[in-house]
């Protein structure tokens, strides 16, 4: 772990993976080549799983931060600049999370999903792969760098920023973040532009995400 400045104000921190998930990550990017769109599936069900989540501690949290917040996952797109944001108003994370449960691979949906790679010693075809939750890190099949930001609901949190290249290191810095809720942004790699096209988006909601128990809205449009 090294520090280094943010323009004087809070430290970055780099941490490295452990060290089974750089062989995940090699994997999942390698595995699933064929279905790259399953990346979006699994963001939202991560913020379908975190509104949930703050819907259930809500019956029961009198101190929650921003209780009166509705419940929604939004997507913005850019195809010019060929980026894309999902946003949601879920349980979020504290830093300690953050670390927990996007550095490691004990956490992870992953690890049925390498389980049975190694069981078949082949690719899964287009049908195991819709059965499986593959996780977070599918995002680098579209991506070389993620930015999450997220602030947990606890009452005090603090927002926190993590990006990764995904190649075996990530930093976390302290942010100013307003709302609680978790924030995942990025950059498409060229050949994954076509993911910045709204038809696009569209086509991949309604294939993966119909039963998504929350509203999702594409920009101003709800999907
Ligand atoms: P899984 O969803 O199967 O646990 P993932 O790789 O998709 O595996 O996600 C790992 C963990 O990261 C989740 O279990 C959750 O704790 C955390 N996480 C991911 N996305 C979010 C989010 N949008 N809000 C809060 N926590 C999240
Ligand atoms: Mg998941």
């Amino acid at each position: 772990m090294s520090n280094n400045s943010n323009n004087g104000t809070s430290p970055v921190q780099e941490f490295e993976y452990k060290a089974e998930m750089k062989q995940l990550l090699d994997l999942i990017v390698h595995s699933l080549y064929t279905h790259p769109e399953i990346y979006l599936r699994e963001l939202i069900s991560n913020a379908s799983d975190a509104l949930s989540k703050v819907r259930f501690n809500a019956l029961t949290d009198q101190e929650m931060l921003d209780k009166e917040v509705d419940l929604a996952i939004r997507i913005t797109i850019d195809p010019k600049e060929m980026t894309f944001v999902i946003e949601d108003s879920g349980v979020g994370m504290t830093e300690e999370e953050l670390i927990a449960n996007l550095g490691t691979v004990a956490k992870s949906g992953t690890l049925g999903f390498m389980q049975s790679l190694k069981e078949q010693q082949k690719q899964l075809d287009g049908n195991l792969i819709g059965q499986f939750g593959v996780g977070f890190y599918s995002v680098f099949m579209v991506t070389e760098e993620v930015t999450v930001e997220t602030r947990s609901s606890h009452p005090g949190s603090q927002g926190f920023r993590w990006r990764s290249g995904g190649q075996g290191t990530y930093t976390i810095e302290k942010i100013d973040k307003a709302e609680r809720g978790t924030k995942i942004s990025f950059k498409f790699k060229e050949e994954s532009k076509e993911f910045a096209e709204e038809y696009r988006v569209e086509q991949i909601v309604k294939k993966y995400s119909n039963f998504v128990d929350f509203p999702i809205y594409l920009g101003e449009k709800q999907l």
